[in-house]
C-alpha cells in the first residue's frame, strides 16, 4: 500500500486524479504554480465579473466523468441552451450550419457559385484526402470550405489548412455524430437504437453557476477535507530520479524560495514538454530533442464590459471575418446569467489564438482593449461608447500543436517515460492531446487507479483506440461489438477492434450469399422442373405440356419427355444458381453504394460541426 501520491498541477486532470485516489484511499498533495485552481478550465474573475478562457461546454459521453460533475456541484450544475452563429462579412449565418440559412445569407450570385463548387466538388472530388483543405472541400466544395472553414481554423491553428492533416477533421467528427447519424438514416430521424428521443449535446450542454472554475473550487474544497492539500504558488522545475524511480521533485515559490516533495507515486499534469526538461538527470538527447520540437498554441483574451443587458443571444459567435483578428467573441452572461453582477451590463470575452513570438502577445493591455473595441465596432456588434471598462488574460500553451511529426515525438518520450513507473503524465498537454475536460479528467482517474495496481493506458483515452466508457450507461452492458464494459464497478478500458459506424452500416446491410442464393435458386428451379415435367407425363395426354415445352427457348434441348426431364433439372439448376447468383451480387453492390451514400452524407453533416 503507498504511503502517498504528489500530483503536480491542480486544473481538471490532477485534481480529479487526487479525487480519485483519495475515494481509493491514498492520501496526495497538489502542487500548483498559479495562485488559482482550474488551468486552462479556470473562471477569472474582474471587479464582479465572472469569465472563462474561452467558453467551457461541460458535456462528455463518459457517463463516470457525467456522476462526477454531479457529485462535486450537484444543483449548482445547470443545464443551459445552446445558440451559437458564424460571422462572416456582415451577415450571421446559423453553426452548426444549416443548407438553406447558408445560402439565403450569401446572397444569389455567391450562392449559385457555392452550389456550382459544391456540385463540382462532388462530380469531381480530389482523389488525395491528406490535409484538411481537401477533406473539406471533397464534402462542401471549395467556395464553402473558404468561407466556413478556412479562416477560423488558420485563425486558430495559425498553420494553414493544406499544412494540418486531416486526420485531426476525421477524429474529430469520428464519435461526433457519425453513428447517430447513420442510426437516424436507419432509425429515423431523432431516435436512438431504444427509440429514446436523443437530445443533442449540440442544442445544450451543462454549465456550473458561477463559471467553470466552481467546479475545481469545490474540488479543491473536497479534497481539503479529507485532509488533501492543494499547495500553491510552486512551480515544479525539477523530477529527481535514480534507479528508474522518481524520488521527489523540487520546485521553487515565486520569491525564489526552494521546496522539495517526496512521495511514493507521481503524477504529472504539466506540460510534457516541460516535463521532461524538468527531468534530473536529464534523459537522452533523442528524447529531450522530441520534447524541445513540441508546439503549443497560446490564447489571449480580451473582455470587454459593455452598458447594454443585450448584445447578441449566442452564447459564442465564430468570427470568420478575415478583416479582424478576433476569432471567436464569448458572451458570458448567456452561459449563467451569474457571470455578471448586474443584469443591465454584459461582458463580451474576445477571443485571439496567438504564439508567443507574435508581436500582439507583447502589446499593453491598453493598447489590447483598443484593438478589441476598435473589431467589435467593425463587426458591428457594439458601439465603442458602450464599452466601460476591459482586461485582458493571456494563456500560454492552451492548444497542443498536432504538427505532421508530432505523433512520432510523443511515442520516443512514451517510451522513455515507461522506464519509470512511478511517474505518470495526465491530461491535455501533458499528453499532449487535445482533450477536453472530461478527458482530461478520465487520464486523471486512470493514473490514480494504477496506482492501486489497475493496468489502464492513460495514452489511449480519446485517440482512434477509443475506451468504452465512451458509451457506457448503466452498470453493465454489451456494446454493439459484444464487449462487457464493466468489471465490479469498475470501468474497464477496452480497444474498439473496428469503427462503430461502420459496424452498424454492416449490421443493418447483412451481406447476401451469392452462392447460397444461387443453390437455393438452383434447387428449386431444377427440382420444380424435373417435377412439373414428370407430373405432365405421367398425366398423359394428346399433347403433353405444350406451355412449358416453350421453355426451349432458354433452356436448349428441353422438351417434355422422360430425357427432357433430366436436362430440365441440369439446365434449370443451372439457370436458377446463376439467377441467384447475380440477384445476391445486385443486392450486395446496392446496398454497398446506399451505405457508402449514408456514410458521406453522415460524414458530412458531422463535419457542420467541426468548428467545436
Ligand atoms: C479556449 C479553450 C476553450 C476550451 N473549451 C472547452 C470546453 O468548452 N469544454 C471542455 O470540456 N474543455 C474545454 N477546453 C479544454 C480544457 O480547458 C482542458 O481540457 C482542461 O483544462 C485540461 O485540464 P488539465 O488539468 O489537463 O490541464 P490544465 O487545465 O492546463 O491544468 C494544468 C495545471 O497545471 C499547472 N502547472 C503547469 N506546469 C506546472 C509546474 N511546472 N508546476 C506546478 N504546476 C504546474 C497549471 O498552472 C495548471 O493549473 C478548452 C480549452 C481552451 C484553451
Amino acid at each position: 500500500m503507498s504511503s502517498g501520491a504528489l500530483v503536480i498541477g491542480a486544473g481538471p486532470a490532477g485534481l480529479t486524479s487526487a479525487y480519485e485516489l483519495a475515494k481509493l484511499g491514498i492520501s496526495s498533495t497538489i502542487i500548483e504554480a498559479d495562485e488559482q485552481v482550474g488551468g486552462l478550465s479556470r473562471t477569472v474573475s474582474y471587479k464582479g465579473y465572472r469569465f472563462d478562457i474561452g467558453g467551457h461546454r461541460f458535456f462528455s459521453k463518459v457517463p463516470l466523468i457525467n456522476e462526477l460533475w454531479r457529485e462535486m456541484l450537484s444543483e449548482d450544475f445547470l443545464l443551459r441552451p445552446r445558440l451559437s452563429r458564424i460571422h462572416y462579412r456582415g451577415h450571421f449565418f446559423d453553426y452548426p450550419l444549416k443548407a438553406a440559412n447558408a445560402l439565403a445569407g450569401l446572397g444569389p450570385i455567391e450562392a449559385f457559385l457555392v452550389m456550382l463548387s459544391y456540385s463540382k466538388a462532388k462530380m469531381f472530388p480530389s482523389a488525395e484526402e491528406t490535409n484538411l483543405e481537401q477533406w473539406v472541400s471533397n464534402r462542401f466544395g471549395q467556395r464553402l470550405y473558404e468561407i466556413f472553414f478556412k479562416t477560423y481554423t488558420e485563425k486558430v491553428w495559425g498553420i494553414p489548412c493544406n499544412e494540418i492533416s486531416a486526420d485531426w477533421a476525421a477524429q474529430r467528427i469520428k464519435n461526433l455524430s457519425l453513428k447517430e447519424a447513420i442510426r437516424n438514416a436507419l432509425l429515423g430521424a431523432g431516435k436512438s437504437a431504444e427509440g429514446e428521443v436523443i437530445t443533442t449535446l449540440i442544442e445544450q450542454f451543462h454549465y456550473p453557476r458561477l463559471g467553470p472554475g466552481m467546479m475545481w473550487d469545490c474540488c479543491k474544497d473536497l479534497l481539503a477535507e479529507k485532509g488533501n492539500e492543494t499547495v500553491h504558488g510552486i512551480k515544479v522545475d525539477k523530477i529527481r530520479h535514480r534507479k528508474g524511480r522518481v524520488e521527489s521533485v523540487v520546485g521553487h515559490r515565486s520569491n525564489g524560495e526552494r521546496v522539495e516533495f517526496d512521495a511514493d507515486h507521481f503524477i504529472s499534469s504539466m506540460p510534457l514538454r516541460r516535463l521532461i526538461q524538468s527531468l534530473d538527470p536529464l534523459p537522452p538527447d533523442e528524447v529531450l530533442a522530441a520534447a524541445n520540437s513540441l508546439r503549443y498554441r497560446d490564447y489571449l483574451t480580451v473582455v470587454l464590459m459593455a452598458k447594454r443587458e443585450d448584445v447578441f443571444p449566442d452564447n459564442w459567435i465564430y468570427i470568420h471575418s478575415p478583416e479582424v483578428k478576433m476569432g471567436r467573441i464569448q458572451n458570458y452572461k448567456n452561459w449563467s446569467p451569474e457571470m455578471v453582477p448586474d443584469q443591465s451590463r454584459s461582458s463580451l470575452g474576445l477571443e485571439y489564438f496567438l504564439w508567443q513570438q507574435d508581436e500582439e502577445w507583447t502589446w499593453s493591455n491598453d493598447r489590447l482593449i483598443d484593438l478589441g473595441i476598435k473589431e467589435c465596432a467593425q463587426i458591428g456588434l457594439v458601439e465603442p461608447d458602450e464599452i466601460e471598462d476591459g482586461t485582458v488574460v493571456r494563456m500560454k500553451k492552451a492548444y497542443p500543436v498536432y504538427d505532421h511529426n508530432y505523433n512520432d515525438r510523443v511515442d520516443i518520450i512514451r517510451n522513455y517515460l515507461e522506464t519509470l513507473p512511478n511517474l505518470q503524465t495526465i491530461g491535455r498537454n501533458g499528453l499532449h492531446r487535445y482533450n477536453n475536460q472530461d478527458h482530461s479528467m478520465l487520464t486523471g482517474v486512470y493514473a490514480a487507479r494504477n496506482v492501486v495496481g489497475e493496468k489502464n493506458d492513460v495514452w489511449a483515452v480519446n485517440t482512434e483506440q477509443d475506451y468504452h466508457e465512451e458509451v457506457r450507461s448503466s452498470e453493465t452492458e454489451k456494446s454493439s461489438t459484444g464487449y462487457t464494459k464493466t468489471m465490479g464497478d469498475r470501468a474497464v478500458p477496452m480497444p474498439i477492434v473496428q469503427d462503430e459506424a461502420d459496424q452498424i452500416i454492416q449490421t443493418a446491410f447483412a451481406r447476401l450469399d451469392g452462392v447460397a442464393l444461387g443453390v437455393a435458386l438452383g434447387v428449386v428451379i431444377g427440382v420444380g422442373l424435373f417435377l412439373a415435367t414428370m407430373i405432365l407425363l405421367l398425366k398423359g395426354g394428346e399433347f403433353v405440356g405444350p406451355r412449358l415445352g416453350l421453355l426451349r427457348n432458354f433452356l436448349p434441348g428441353y422438351e417434355v419427355t422422360w430425357g427432357g426431364s433430366l436436362i430440365g433439372l441440369a439446365e434449370g439448376s443451372l439457370l436458377g444458381f446463376g439467377l441467384g447468383f447475380f440477384i445476391a451480387s445486385l443486392r450486395n453492390w446496392g446496398m454497398m453504394a446506399y451505405a457508402y451514400l449514408l456514410r458521406r452524407r453522415a460524414e458530412t453533416e458531422a463535419a457542420k460541426n467541426v468548428l467545436d
